[in-house]
């Protein structure tokens, strides 16, 4: 990768750079090209990131991903939620979650990592390949709502 590209990278990943922050130390928080109030956190990029909506006292954190399918079950996701902890350690951060990654977010709370799962109705995810959120089978409820 030459030196254009890995500029052009960074840019496409972090779009409004004289607006990038860190907050308590974590960063870089990017602002969100298009929705208000919400920042793109590339912490852990390359092989994360997240978005962060901030109103008020509370911080919603979506659109988590975690790039590389292999690393997905190692720890990735849950270190960039506890970053996003350090840094709003006093707001109340929640999330919507879809039904496949229930689990985790309730693992998160478990952790104190953050405070509230808001939606307590099942959410299929966008990803119809998905056999938990769109598996026509019988699946005991306890799997995903214990
Ligand atoms: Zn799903």
């Amino acid at each position: 990768m030459n030196i254009n590209t890995k500029i052009e990278t960074k840019k496409e990943a972090c779009k409004i750079d004289e607006n990038t922050v860190s907050i308590n130390g974590r960063g870089p928080f990017c602002e969100h090209p298009r929705k208000e109030n919400c920042w793109i956190y590339n912490g852990r990029m390359p092989t994360s990131n997240c978005w962060v909506t901030v109103v008020g006292e509370y911080v919603e954190i979506s659109n988590v991903k975690v790039h590389n399918p292999a690393e997905r079950r190692s720890g990735q996701g849950s270190e960039m939620v506890a970053d996003i902890r350090r840094a709003f350690p006093t707001h109340w951060i929640w999330v919507d979650t879809w039904n496949c990654s229930r689990g985790f977010w309730k693992k998160m709370k478990q952790r104190g990592k953050i405070d509230i799962i808001a939606n307590d109705y099942p959410w299929p995810c966008i990803n119809t390949t998905c056999k938990v959120c769109h598996s026509n089978r019988i699946v005991p409820a306890r799997r995903h709502f214990e």
